[in-house]
């Protein structure tokens, strides 16, 4: 049983409701963040990757769908604190969701009445040793744009049509699913950003290419330059997917997930690729607090 914090304290995950009659349960109004703890077994600390970036954006979810902020950076950034060590999780790492949703009665037009719970989750990091490759296939559902639903707000309704394209994805024996924006452009994947390698150079989706703004995407940018990659950050044509020598996905949840193939085509020589390989051997290193370099992106919650 998980301690859930809910409406200003940690209660049992079982007594944390929500009224079935709110606008969250009604119409799916709520804005989130994924945010993800590694453990530091040398050091006994549990380390938050990019907490404030989480929380910056949130907020900006908020904003977008004008929902009024129901606590400040700092409450929220105490909140999460306070259910961490209420869980007293140790050896082990978390993944943990922010959601501030619509209480009591309303409508999906309501502007008032919005609390937030924190709901963690114990979750493993990927294992290096037994690394799969996923299959993905371009799909033939639209990615949402900043034209009707903004992929950049972070909306619990925005992931029904990632639903639409994941559960097609499975039907047609992949594992995840690709979108296409509205201009016939690679956009992202149903909970994940995409990097394709070409000849030793990185190249993602611009943040105006339907995609959420995502903060591991950020730091992979950042780190592969660190590290004398050069990165691109652009429009993608699916065909340069399939020519790709390496794609890989990256988010909060998908840490960096290879991917050795795109519809009918192989990756590369079908193997998980060396450049996706060393940058999730380096990315776990880093959230877990094992690289000092980056300690400034890491919370640590000592319980
Ligand atoms: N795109 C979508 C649609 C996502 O749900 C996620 C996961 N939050 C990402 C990209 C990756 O974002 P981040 O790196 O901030 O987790």
């Amino acid at each position: 049983m998980y301690k859930v914090w809910i409406r200003g304290k940690n209660i049992d995950e079982d007594k944390a409701v929500v009224n079935v009659m709110s606008p969250t349960a009604q119409f799916g109004l709520n804005v989130f963040e994924g945010i993800r703890g590694y453990w530091n077994e040398d050091e006994e600390v549990l380390y938050i990757f990019k907490l404030k970036e989480h929380i910056d954006r949130l907020l900006e979810s908020c904003k977008l769908v004008s929902i009024s902020t129901p606590y400040t950076k700092e409450e929220i950034i105490e909140a999460i604190k306070s259910n961490i060590i209420a869980n007293n999780f140790k050896n082990t790492d978390i993944a943990l969701r922010v959601t501030v949703f619509a209480d009591g009665i309303g409508s999906w037009h309501s502007v008032e009445n919005f609390d937030m719970f924190v709901s963690p989750i114990r979750r493993k990091r990927t294992d290096i040793n037994n690394l799969k490759g996923l299959k993905a296939s371009i799909s033939s559902w639209q990615r949402i744009n900043d034209n009707i639903l903004p992929p950049r707000a972070k909306l619990g309704a925005n992931y029904i049509n990632g639903r639409y394209a994941y559960l097609q994805a499975k039907a047609d024996g992949y594992d995840v699913p690709l979108f296409l924006g509205n201009d016939g452009k690679i956009t992202e994947s149903s909970g994940a950003c995409v990097f394709i390698v070409k000849n030793g150079k990185l190249i993602t989706p611009d943040i105006t290419s339907s995609i959420l703004e995502s903060i591991t995407r950020k730091f992979i940018i950042e780190y592969a330059k660190d590290i004398g990659y050069e990165v691109e950050e652009r429009k993608l044509d699916r065909t340069e997917l399939y020519l790709a020598d390496e794609v890989f996905l990256v988010g909060t949840a998908a840490e960096i997930t290879p991917i050795v193939k795109v519809d009918k085509f192989i990756i590369g020589n079908g193997e998980v690729g060396t450049i996706t390989k060393k940058l999730l051997k380096d990315y776990l290193d880093i959230v877990s607090g094992k690289n000092k370099k980056y300690i400034k992106y890491l919370t640590p919650i000592k319980g």
